[in-house]
């Protein structure tokens, strides 16, 4: 089977050549192992950061050593007495055809009413992202103008519409006239702003004319500044990216003194650190895909040769939806 190893550090941008496709033989499982095909691999931007050999919440990525990563897939062989052959899983098998795990952090999936690959998306660590952002640090009420970045995002996406389910006034930005038309018409946004378009504080502050109370932010930069400028008193903001400075760009905030007259609230967060909330927002998110509330698009590369190159454009906006590799 075939997996992809970081071979160097990026500098500045992420190119082919940080990465390497190798060949490896199905090895003979161990008592309390099993053996899983993945179907879908997850790219997510936090794997950016990965190839960094930089401080940051998590350990660098290993130099030689498959790439980190979510994926969903198939038991094929077990000598674990938890798992048979035939059971959906999830877990964190890295960019690879196939994985040996002792099932510690496998979780089997029911695919009956939601397909294995939203457990990737809307289903999985970036819909709890959204559901955490949303719930525990925006919490807006009822009838509130929220903003969300990277709208049409896995992320985004799942924030826009809890955030109408909530009763909110929905402002979406994002990259281009499809990527909008689609948050807007089939997402149920409010309304969303196309940065590209070369107009965003005019725009912003049209598609806002109570003001901001809350933002979830995914982007940085001008389009975090955009939505600054128009924020209410007691605004709360959920820093969840900066995806915007992810290659190393310095990113500041133009307009520090908003928080102080806006007297704003802004808190970052890693959705990993707070797995005991996960049941609860997995359940909610679960419980929605399946009885169609919750909807979601994903941009699927084939194969996992295809890999460096979506991952190197999901961080350039190429991606439209959930970006996944799909194994077989
Ligand atoms: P998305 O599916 O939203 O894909 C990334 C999107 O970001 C692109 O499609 C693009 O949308 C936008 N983008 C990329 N580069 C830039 C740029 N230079 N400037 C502006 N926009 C850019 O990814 P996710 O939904 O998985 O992740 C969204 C954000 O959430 C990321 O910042 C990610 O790091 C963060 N995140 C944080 C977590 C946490 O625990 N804090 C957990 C999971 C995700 P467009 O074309 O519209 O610009």
């Amino acid at each position: 089977y075939q997996r992809i190893v970081l071979a160097s550090r990026p500098k500045g941008q992420v190119v082919p050549e940080n990465f390497r496709l190798e060949s490896l033989s199905v090895p003979e499982l161990k008592d309390g192992e099993l053996l899983v095909r993945n179907h879908y691999m997850s790219l997510d931007p936090y794997m950016r950061g990965r190839m960094e050999d930089a401080k940051s919440y998590a350990a660098p990525q290993v130099i030689g050593e498959t790439m980190i990563g979510g994926t969903v897939g198939e038991v094929v062989a077990s000598k674990n007495a938890k798992f048979n052959v035939g059971d959906k899983v999830i877990g964190m098998l890295g960019w690879s055809e196939m994985g040996v795990s002792d099932g510690l952090l496998l979780r089997k999936v029911d695919t009956t009413h939601i397909p294995l690959s939203a457990y990737l998306g809307a289903v999985g660590m970036p819909g709890l992202t959204a559901w955490y952002g949303l719930t525990q640090i925006m919490q807006p009420k009822a009838g509130e103008t929220i903003v969300v970045s990277a709208a049409s995002g896995a992320v985004g996406s799942v924030v826009g519409q809890l955030g109408k389910q909530m009763g909110c006034r929905v402002v979406g930005i994002a990259g281009g006239v499809d990527k909008c038309a689609y948050v807007v018409h089939e997402l149920g946004f409010d309304a969303c702003i196309d940065y590209k378009a070369g107009n965003l504080e005019a725009d912003l502050a049209a598609a806002t004319p109570g003001g901001i109370d809350a933002v979830f932010e995914n982007v940085g930069g001008e389009i975090f500044d955009a939505s600054l400028a128009h924020m209410n008193a007691f605004g709360r903001i959920a820093l969840c990216g900066l995806i915007a400075g992810y290659n190393g760009e310095q990113l500041s905030i133009k307009n520090a003194r908003i928080f102080l007259t806006m007297r704003l609230t802004m808190r970052g967060f890693i959705v990993s650190e707070h797995m005991d909330l996960w049941p609860q927002g997995l359940k909610e998110l679960g419980g929605l895909v399946a009885t169609g509330k919750l909807k979601f698009r994903e941009s699927v590369a084939e194969g996992i040769a295809a890999a460096p190159e979506a991952f190197i454009g999901l961080l350039k906006g190429k991606n439209f939806g959930k970006q996944l590799v799909k194994l077989i």
